[in-house]
């Protein structure tokens, strides 16, 4: 690409003081502290594949950052750089500083700084590596959640997949809630505080919610050769959604849609009160939704305590 050189001074070469070096060599040099691990973690967002062409490019610097933060933030782990490998059709300086500036917010609100990239021409393409540091044995893993132990989920389910069966056509929203949904699907907070003070000793295993809270939860139980029970009324939900609950589907667009970018978590039952503490310190909704199981499989209970079967639409439908 032409002026390749401009547009990365110009867009994204802000100081990474993080960084022993940063943009500007043929690699960065970054020093970890004193006995932390590196967590690192890409994500790659295709154009027409993981966004709408038409997307706002701030809504999508955002977004590519905050995917990827989301998996630092479900293993425990603290943000400090990332890098931003962009293909793109051509060199559109209104767009890319719309896009830079929302991928730097969200990378400022995480505390991580961009250190390094490339920059090609071709197909629209975002691919984001992010690097965090963690205590050795520290990290959330998807291996150890144990029988008894509570699930717990962060924020509210399913806004993300209704914002974009609102975009879609698909349903019908007033433009106050589809304010809020499609914000939670273009603007999703990563949950850096809370998978960090996870950690501490309140955890056990943890995924973020990136396709659907069944899929995830499901990466879980296999992982800790465990099952699960969980508790649809329990699933936090908000006004934006609840107002959709008499929709056919809405359960399987809850629990399947996916977007959300929780954490998903397994904790002891004695960890209850510190985790209920924790939630008003950070001022992030904490919610008990089900169980670990020794008996493989996820069962989900109605309001009545019957097990909502599977269907080919997903958990719409409840045993008659
Ligand atoms: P090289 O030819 O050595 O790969 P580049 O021209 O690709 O060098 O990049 C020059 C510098 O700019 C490098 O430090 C690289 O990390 C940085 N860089 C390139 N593209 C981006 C980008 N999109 N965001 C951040 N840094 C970038
Ligand atoms: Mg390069």
């Amino acid at each position: 690409m032409s002026a390749e050189f401009d547009l990365i001074r110009r867009h994204f070469s802000r100081p990474a003081p993080g960084a022993t070096l940063g943009v500007g060599d043929d690699a960065a040099l970054l020093d970890l502290s004193p006995g932390n691990q590196l967590a690192v973690t890409t994500d790659t967002l295709v154009a027409g594949v993981h966004f709408l062409t038409d997307v706002q490019p701030a809504a999508l610097g955002w977004k590519a950052a905050a995917v990827n933060l989301s998996d630092l933030a479900a293993m425990g782990a603290r943000p400090r750089w990332l890098t931003l490998a962009l293909t793109l059709p051509q060199a559109d300086d209104n767009w890319l500083a719309e896009f830079a500036r929302g991928f730097y917010d969200c990378a400022a609100a995480a505390g991580a700084e961009l250190v390094g990239g490339d920059t090609t021409q071709g197909p629209l393409s975002i691919t984001v590596t992010a690097m965090g540091e963690i205590g050795p044995g520290r990290a959330l893993r998807r291996n150890a959640a144990r029988p008894g132990q509570d699930i717990w989920v962060s924020g509210e389910l399913g806004d993300a997949a209704l914002g974009l069966a609102a975009l879609r056509g698909e349903i019908l929203a007033d433009l106050a809630d589809q304010a809020v949904l499609l914000s939670r699907l273009t603007l999703p907070q990563p949950r850096n505080a809370l998978g960090i003070a996870l950690t501490m000793g309140l955890a056990s295993a943890c995924i973020d919610v990136s396709d659907g809270l069944l899929a995830d939860l499901g990466h879980i139980l296999t992982a800790s050769a465990t099952g699960a029970v969980l508790r649809w009324p329990d699933i936090p939900l908000s006004a934006a959604a609840r107002h959709f609950s008499q929709m056919g589907d809405f359960a399987t667009r809850v629990l399947a849609g996916g977007d959300d970018y929780e954490l998903c978590f397994t904790a002891d039952v004695a960890r209850r009160s510190d985790l209920d503490k924790l939630a008003g310190r950070l001022g992030v909704r904490l919610t008990r939704i089900g169980e670990i199981t020794a008996l493989p499989g996820l069962h989900l209970l109605d309001e009545t305590g019957r097990e909502m079967t599977r269907s080919q639409s997903g958990y719409a439908h409840f045993n008659a």
